[in-house]
């Protein structure tokens, strides 16, 4: 099964559950850190419960490794939930700020309220992982949800839909499956919050139908993110760190480094070194990578063909294959590969990969590297491969991206303490611990007067010229 069987959900289903959710987020606004973290550990023992079952969905949808899914689906829900957990009462309380001259006698706050209902869109890359992880951000910030998980890997979607049928009632969250119209149906609902993760193509989509209700949104986006690797590098060590960024998952990562910008006299070297770690990876004992167990597949036929295309198109304008190249439509399983040479006019260019095809760019220096990656979309992730600190700070910057990895991949993805997100097609909004609690808040200003005189009471009308003056004095030194 590569699309999803089930009958759309109609308007009407979803009206009702929508309505549902909004009265019970009223009663919900009022939930206290220990409740929502009772949630929390709900969905943390369920994953833990049904590890097998995961594990099992995901390979069915693109035969994704088991350790695979520990690392990158189920160790990330279990990380955020406990950082969650270790925080929620502190995100929670009202953040007392000082308050100026002019207002003294009173008290300010910054007060978290929940948004109230929350749409949250996934993508199917990885489907677990990119439903929970915002879900975990709406629980504590005391939203309810409505998820939608991709159509594209329906059994990890079905186990989504179980799995929230077993932990909450409908009113508080609520799973519809389906594909691009159940998607649109629910875009029309005045939702408090949209968190969207998938294409910056239908981010623009979800943007717009956002707007006709003014609702606010956080866009996770994708594109192309470059990976630099300057004359100072050290090979082995960057070859090998890329090669798992981009292999992991079969290259089917927002933040794999989709393309290499490499110095002219090292590219030769760069490649070889990424051959042998590929080999080391998935070829210890000569087999083919299609043989081995670690290395997924192709998520349908669709994106498979897209990938053939991308790659016949680039070898017809001239582009060489180092490595790989090889496929298997049934298998959907195309090869780790490696391509040098690849012409300006390619369209591997233009468009996010998204696959196990990795096009090497020459670049004379470091500028060179910046400027071109200046004259593209900012990328979601940046990595730079490099031992010098004055080149760090150059690409630091003369670049702009949603994130920056230096001399690795992927890693800030993992860290609950740093924000995650991009910058405009990349994406809106950050996400991930403290980010995505706010997210999911309105930062309501508070203001405690007092009862009586108060500051400002000296500079109500009628405007006499003693108010004027008074007025007049607190310009020039409050
Ligand atoms: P997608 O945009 O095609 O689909 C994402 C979701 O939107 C799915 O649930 C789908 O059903 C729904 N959808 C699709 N078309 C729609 C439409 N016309 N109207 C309304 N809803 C629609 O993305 P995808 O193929 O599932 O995922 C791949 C993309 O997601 C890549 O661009 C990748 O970089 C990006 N991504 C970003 C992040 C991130 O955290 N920034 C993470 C993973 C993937």
């Amino acid at each position: 099964m590569t699309e999803s069987t089930h009958t759309p959900p109609s308007d009407t289903i979803i009206l009702n559950a929508f309505e549902k959710q909004q009265e019970y987020a009223i009663q919900l606004k009022q939930s206290t850190a220990t409740e929502r973290i009772k949630k929390l550990r709900k969905i943390s023992s369920w994953v833990e419960q049904h590890a097998a079952d995961i594990r099992q969905a995901i390979y069915k949808d693109f035969r994704k490794p088991g350790p695979e899914v520990d690392l990158t689906e189920i160790f990330p829900v279990q990380q955020e939930i406990k950082h969650t957990i270790g925080h929620l009462k502190k995100w929670m309380k009202p953040g007392k700020v000082s308050t100026p001259l002019a207002l003294a006698g009173s008290k300010s706050y910054v007060y978290y309220e929940p948004k109230g209902v929350a749409l949250i869109i996934a993508p199917w890359n990885f489907p677990l992982n990119l439903m929970l992880l915002p879900l975990i951000s709406a629980i504590s910030a005391g939203c309810t949800a409505i998820l939608k998980p991709s159509e594209v890997t329906p059994h990890t979607a079905r186990l989504i839909r179980n799995m929230m049928e077993d932990l909450f009632e409908p009113k508080e969250v609520v799973v519809f499956e389906g594909a691009v119209e159940t998607s649109q149906a629910l875009l029309q609902l005045p939702f408090d919050h949209i968190f969207f993760t998938g294409s910056p193509a239908v981010g623009k989509i979800v943007m717009k139908a956002a707007a006709e209700n003014l609702t606010s949104v956080t866009l996770e986006l994708g594109g192309k993110s470059p990976a630099i690797i300057d004359s100072s590098a050290r090979l082995s060590d960057a070859a090998e760190k890329i090669a798992w960024g981009k292999w992991l998952n079969n290259g089917q990562t927002c933040i794999a480094p989709d393309y290499l910008l490499v110095n002219k006299n090292q590219q030769a070297a760069l490649a070889d070194e990424i051959i042998k770690a590929t080999e080391k990876f998935f070829s210890e004992d000569g087999q083919s990578p299609q043989q081995s167990a670690d290395y997924a597949r192709i998520v349908n036929r669709n994106h498979y063909e897209r990938l053939c295309e991308l790659l016949d198109d680039a070898r017809e304008k001239g582009a060489k294959i180092l490595m790989g190249g090889q496929r298997d439509a049934e298998e959907k399983y195309i090869a780790p590969t490696l391509l040098a040479d690849v012409p300006e006019n390619a369209r591997i260019w233009e468009e996010e990969i998204f696959g196990p095809i990795l096009p090497m760019r020459k670049v004379d220096d470091l500028r060179d590297a910046a400027d071109y990656i200046r004259k593209h979309p900012k990328p979601l992730a940046l990595y730079l491969f490099s031992n010098s600190k004055k080149n760090q700070q150059y690409v630091l910057d003369n670049t702009s991206a949603g994130g920056m990895v230096i001399n690795d991949c992927l890693l800030h993805y993992l860290h609950p303490n740093l924000p995650f997100g991009g910058i405009n097609h990349s994406g809106l909004g950050k996400a991930h611990g403290f980010w995505g609690f706010r997210a999911f808040s309105n930062e309501k200003a508070l203001i405690k007067q007092r009862i009586g005189l108060t500051s400002i009471k000296p500079v109500y009308p009628p405007y006499t010229s003693g108010v004027k003056k008074l007025i007049s004095l607190m310009m020039k030194y409050l």
